[in-house]
């Protein structure tokens, strides 16, 4: 609080930086004939009536929801004894101050968005007031001129002025501040020295010094100021962007400090809408899009069920498109198995081809050394095969190898690798087959080949096979996949020239022919 040097020091600077406008003639008039308290009534109406635009205007508040007389006031004499003298007084100041102090040489300071930022804080704090049931009549036109003294500094400083506005937006602590440190006092101090000048009561001029920092008003005025500083912010919310978080915070923050519930805050910041809304147009000011605070939730509120949608449905197709590429990769998988078999099989017999013969060979080999195992090779060649096709077309000698192919398949273990190592000769890889093994298998594999019979134009058809077999074995440690290979194919050679349908099993070693 002030000590009344500081008050005198103040009054004295302001006086001297600023230039007061004068109180308009009606208002004075106003102020005047309230003062005696018994012709008031009387006189206050006939004041009113001497201003057809202001009777107009003071009938349309009247009627407005504001005050919740439908219609039903038709002359001010009337509004004063429905209203109440008081009421009546402090809506007139409102119009004839607001109507003078307007468009007054600063071009730069935005007068409707002044108005309509001072008119709907004066709507705030008066239905705040209602809501808190602190019965003031007075608040609606000391909110109304809470920051008249920015006008006045505003007249006199011009562009200066402005910037200084520009600097604080948004933020009027740090307006206080910059005021305080450039001329030495605040907006608050001017609009109280004006009005004091003005002789406006002080019942509406002494609230106004302490606005922004109701905590330093004296007890007589907490209350208003309170009301004045959350009108300010309710103003706020529907004079710059609107936020529907902003309303909720400002909700929250009205359950807080006064005794009232959400859903009466809510209430509240709805109804300061749609009242500003009414009332801004009876001073002649564009409300332009002012949006309940209940419209502006539900937007929200439909934003983030949309963006809640949007979520929803991105999972949705992630999910799909996961689904998808795990489903394309297992085909791609399919397909390049079934490419290996195309790139790995005969496309006769269906059996592996020379290619896969020669890598699994390779494999097996190195497995064996690994684990000191066995791996035993068998290579066969049909007997006197060249004869079956001159007899009976290669169309039968293809059968012929169908079939040896599918009954040698049928004979061997799972692990035993069988392929067409070229034309009429075939392969087996025998894993984990010792000397003795492939000895007794290349034996009942001669045997089996014997029994395949080919029906050919009613004509079956036998064939035999000449084989050669070998195995590698841990003693066997110099011995390459080659030298393998060679030896079965000496085997067989031997086993040919010894008369055919025949086994021949050596143990592998390096032939130099
Ligand atoms: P050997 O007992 O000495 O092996 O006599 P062979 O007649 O079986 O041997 P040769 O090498 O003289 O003849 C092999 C024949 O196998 C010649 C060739 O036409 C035939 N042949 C090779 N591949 C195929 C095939 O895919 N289909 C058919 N039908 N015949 C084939
Ligand atoms: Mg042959
Ligand atoms: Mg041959």
């Amino acid at each position: 609080m002030q000590t009344n040097e500081d008050y005198q020091r103040i009054q004295q600077l302001i006086e001297n930086e600023l230039n007061f406008p004068s109180p308009p003639a009606i208002a004075v008039k106003i102020l005047n004939a309230v003062q005696e308290d018994d012709a008031a009534l009387v006189e206050l109406g006939e004041i009113i009536s001497t201003d057809p635009a202001l009777t107009a205007k003071m009938l349309q508040v009247a009627n407005s929801s504001f005050f919740a007389c439908n219609g039903e006031i038709t002359c001010i004499n009337r509004a004063m004894s429905v209203l109440g003298t008081n009421i009546i007084k402090n809506i007139a100041l409102s119009f004839v101050i607001a109507a003078e102090l307007n468009e007054n040489g600063n071009i730069g300071f935005n007068y409707d968005d002044f108005w309509k930022r001072s008119v709907t804080a004066a709507i705030s704090a008066e239905l705040l007031s209602k809501t808190v049931q602190f019965k003031n009549d007075d608040i609606f036109v000391t909110a109304l001129l809470q920051d008249i003294g920015m006008l006045v500094i505003a007249m006199t400083k011009g562009d200066e002025y402005n910037r200084l506005l520009k600097e604080s937006r948004g933020l009027d602590a740090s307006l206080i501040h910059l005021e305080k440190k450039l001329y030495g006092f605040d907006h608050q101090q001017v609009g109280y020295a004006l009005l004091l000048n003005w002789r406006i009561p002080e019942s509406i001029s002494e609230p106004i010094l302490y606005h922004h920092h109701p905590e330093n008003a004296p007890e007589n005025y907490r209350k208003s100021d309170e009301l004045l500083n959350f009108g300010q912010q309710l103003a706020s919310i529907y004079n710059e962007s609107q936020t529907s978080e902003k309303a909720r915070l400002l909700q929250k923050k009205l359950t807080e400090h006064f005794d009232i519930d959400e859903s009466q805050a809510a209430a509240l910041l709805d109804d300061v809408a749609t009242r500003s809304c009414e009332i801004l147009k009876t001073f002649e000011l564009d409300p332009g899009e002012i949006m309940p605070y209940s419209v502006l939730l539900q937007e929200a509120n439909t934003e983030l069920g949309k963006l809640s949608l949007s979520n929803e449905q991105m999972i949705l197709e992630m999910r799909e498109a996961k689904e998808k590429a795990e489903k394309l990769a297992q085909e791609l998988q399919d397909a390049n198995t079934r490419l290996k078999e195309l790139v790995y099989r005969d496309g006769l017999t269906g059996l592996y081809n020379h290619r896969y013969f020669q890598e699994s060979l390779g494999n097996e080999l190195a497995r064996a050394t690994r684990y000191h195992s066995s791996v035993s090779l068998i290579l066969f060649d049909i007997d006197f095969f060249k004869k079956v096709n001159d007899t009976y077309g290669h169309p039968a000698g293809d059968l012929v190898l169908m079939n040896l192919a599918s009954a040698v398949t049928s004979a061997v273990r799972p692990c035993d690798i069988v392929a067409r190592y070229g034309g009429e000769e075939f392969a087996v890889i025998l894993p984990e087959t010792s000397a003795a093994g492939v000895k007794v298998f290349a034996a009942r594999l001669r045997r089996c080949v014997e029994g395949i019979a080919t029906l050919v134009d009613g004509q079956l058809i036998y064939v035999t096979v000449s084989a050669g077999a070998t195995t590698f074995n841990k003693e066997s440690s110099k011995i390459t996949k080659n030298i393998l290979i060679e030896t079965a194919d000496r085997g067989l050679y031997i086993s040919k020239n010894n008369g055919r349908n025949q086994v021949t099993v050596l143990e592998p070693e390096v032939f130099t022919d």
